[in-house]
């Protein structure tokens, strides 16, 4: 399968790699939009968030569980934004499921 974040999971694609078990793999995104800016991806290729029923919804659990996990290990202990693109009209570039965890700087809401 053509896909970029699969290439990064099986070392195809160079990733600067922060976190790894045998459900998630988490690297530092290539163009961060804060000090801190991970990318938690699940090892089994899903889509997007649309794509997401009781058959794999644990995964996502457990990327919850990691994110809190690396902030910790970031320092990140004022808080952080976790966030997932879905579809084109929220600007998901990259089709397999992935969440942003940022932070180290103040963010704007709803955007920014
Ligand atoms: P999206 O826009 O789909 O929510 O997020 C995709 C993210 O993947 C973007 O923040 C983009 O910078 C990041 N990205 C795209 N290609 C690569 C890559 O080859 N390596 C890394 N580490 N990040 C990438
Ligand atoms: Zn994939």
């Amino acid at each position: 399968m053509d896909c970029l974040f699969c290439k990064i999971i099986n070392g195809e694609i160079p990733s600067n790699k922060v976190y790894e078990d045998e459900l998630v793999y988490a690297f530092r995104d290539i163009e961060p939009q804060a000090p801190t800016h991970i990318l938690i991806i699940p090892k089994q290729h899903i889509k997007s968030a649309a794509e997401i029923d009781e058959s794999n919804s644990a995964v996502v659990a457990h990327i919850f569980e990691v994110a809190a996990k690396i902030a910790k290990q970031e320092g990140l202990d004022d808080g952080f934004r976790i966030v997932n693109n879905c579809g084109d009209i929220a600007g998901q570039t990259v089709k397999h499921l992935h969440f942003h965890l940022m932070g180290g700087r103040e963010f704007g809401w709803p955007a920014g």
